[in-house]
């Protein structure tokens, strides 16, 4: 479907870009504008600005930028229809009758079949034929309204059950499997339920949307103890964050990191209604960015207590600790995970633990001591270095100083001593940040190359065709002047090609260029280039002048490449060029 250029500037309009950033991500006020931690990556000082005169976003650090709608389909991972749909939505103006939506349509349908399918096992685990699955549960100590709570469910043994009963509500098998509900076997000509014998965990998104599934297997010979739904057109293991849904409306500011869902579960039902665990992938930075958007701003983090638990949670902090968050550990002993530790020690336990984890400092610091002989000068020596380069990337001097005193205490030194020697690595750390942040900046150029790849062949030719691009966006009016000097073969980069000639187009029916317009049209990545493109020429006047430097750049790369070509010209061409060359001389 095309949607009217009007309709998108009144989806636009409708939209403060105040009102719909903000409810991302907190701003800060500086004059007219605002400003945030650009949530489009890592950072603790915010570079990215929202203005409000021209209702944009632009983010110093990365580049991302554009308009609300751009920020929405960025922020979102949406495509462009299912972003303005989320909009009008949002300011109550209803969308034209829907044509042919792909993306968005094929979305829903996979919701749909995600809902019918949790809806199903769920009937199952209270049949006759759920009845192991149930027993599972029960014995593992959840009640029937935790149950019900999380939409548990029951996957039968048998190889189509669920391929039945979807078939018979209108689901052919081709979707089923891009739903990662149903496998095709190996010869490609038969498909069987992608779960079996399992009890079957549904996870929810945010806005209550099955997404997908995990299923724990209680019996047959499939020897993987948890399976996960593949990767979808709705679910991503990277970002998705099991009991999210739940833990966003507790209005705490802490979250509970754990391990599995069944840990989940049973600290929901023990009143500890905060906890998350990531799917089937340790946290990455998605998860994390994602836990400080939502405004958490404290993660206490409840691993398995095994080797590969600490390992997790040690990379856990810091990815957490990158995007800003504080981190803590909860440590338990006797038992391996908290759904263990509930059933032996009780909740009230858990709470006595849960306010009595260390920072993740303190847990820091004792790890860094693991291995090492601290009665020894070299394993003394050792643990100092280490304890002094964590101490200098902690933002708090209070929370500095107690460290300070506490790995002094370990090594047997004087306090005095680590001090100085933290002092100086901060100093060491201040200056690689820049560094860091200049080269972050630098990559924001190419990320232009990314998308306009020949940008590195022909670097004075582009600034021209981005010139003259911005120009048209600007100055309608000027299409008649270029077009009488420009042919779109002049344009040496293929990219700019194609997007001049689509304002062209655009301009030459009468249409709106922006980049509410153009976004049909282009990706996120592609909106917010062409965002930094139009505010670099901002910089200067348009005047007629500036235009025709532009043009005479592209004329003269033209010539030169004539010129080589000369040998294979007729004799009518040379003259012309000859012309051609003079005027421009003149
Ligand atoms: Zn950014």
């Amino acid at each position: 479907m095309r949607l009217s250029d009007d309709f998108l500037i009144q989806v636009k309009e409708s939209n403060d870009i105040y009102d719909v950033v903000s409810s991302y991500v907190p701003l800060k006020k500086t004059g007219s504008d605002y400003v945030c931690c650009c949530p489009f990556h890592s950072e603790k000082t915010p570079s990215c600005h929202i203005y409000m005169a021209t209702q944009s976003f632009y983010c110093f650090g990365c580049g991302a930028a554009g308009d609300v709608i751009n920020f929405v389909r960025l922020y979102e991972n949406l495509d462009y229809m299912e972003t303005v749909r989320f909009l009008a939505q949002r300011a109550g103006i209803p969308m034209p009758e829907d044509g042919g939506d792909d993306g968005a349509r094929a979305r829903t349908r996979m919701l749909e079949m995600n809902r019918e399918a949790g809806k199903f096992f769920h009937r199952t685990l209270f049949s006759p034929e759920g009845k192991k699955g149930l027993d599972y549960l029960i014995g593992r100590g959840l009640t029937e309204r935790t149950i019900k709570t999380y939409g548990l469910g029951y996957a039968a043994e048998d190889w189509d059950r669920l391929k039945q009963h979807m078939n018979r509500l209108g689901y052919n098998d081709e979707e089923l499997e891009a739903a990662s509900l149903l496998s095709k076997a190996k010869n490609g000509k038969r498909y069987y339920d992608f779960f079996r014998y399992r009890v079957m965990f549904p996870f929810f998104d945010v806005r209550g949307n099955v997404v997908g599934f995990s299923g724990r297997v209680i019996g047959g010979d499939d020897t993987r103890k948890y399976l996960n739904t593949r990767g979808t057109l709705v679910y991503n293991k990277s970002s998705f964050l099991y009991s999210m849904n739940h833990a966003k409306n507790t209005k705490e500011s802490s979250l509970i990191l754990c391990e599995g869902n069944l840990d989940v579960i049973t600290l929901y039902q023990a009143g500890f209604k905060n906890a998350v665990a990531t799917c089937g992938t340790a946290l990455t930075d998605v998860h994390a960015r994602k836990i400080a958007n939502l405004g958490f701003k404290e993660v206490v983090v409840s691993l398995d207590s095994d080797e590969a638990g600490q390992k997790a949670t040690a990379k856990a902090m810091n990815i957490l600790s990158n995007v800003g968050i504080q981190t803590r550990i909860l440590k338990m002993q006797g038992a391996k995970d908290p759904d263990e530790y509930i059933k032996k020690f009780g909740s009230e336990a858990y709470r006595i633990l849960l306010n009595r984890s260390e920072s993740g400092m303190d847990f820091e610091l004792e790890r860094i001591g693991r291995g090492l002989d601290l009665d020894s000068t070299g394993g003394k020596s050792e643990y100092l270095r280490r304890a002094v380069t964590l101490i200098a990337g902690t933002p708090s001097p209070i929370d500095r100083a107690v460290y300070i005193a506490a790995a002094a205490q370990t090594a047997g030194v004087a306090r005095q001593n680590v001090e100085l020697a933290v002092e100086q690595e901060r100093k060491r750390q201040q200056n690689r940040g820049e560094k860091k942040e200049r080269s972050e900046m630098i990559s924001g150029s190419s990320q232009r190359d990314r998308i306009n790849p020949e940008a590195k062949k022909y670097p004075a030719e582009v600034a021209a065709e981005r010139g003259i691009i911005a120009f048209l966006i600007h100055s309608p009016d000027y299409l008649s002047r270029i077009c009488e000097k420009l042919s779109p073969e002049d344009f040496p980069t293929e990219y700019n090609r194609r997007l001049y000639l689509e304002i062209v187009a655009a301009i030459g029916s009468g249409r709106e260029v922006n980049l509410t317009t153009l976004g049909l049209s282009h990706s996120g990545e592609e909106i917010s280039a062409l965002a930094r493109l139009i505010r670099e020429n901002n910089e200067l006047p348009y005047s007629a002048e500036r235009l025709n430097d532009h043009i005479n750049k592209l004329i003269e790369f033209r010539d030169k490449k004539n010129r080589k070509n000369a040998g294979s010209m007729t004799d009518d061409e040379l003259r012309n060029l000859a012309d051609r060359i003079k005027t421009i001389k003149e």
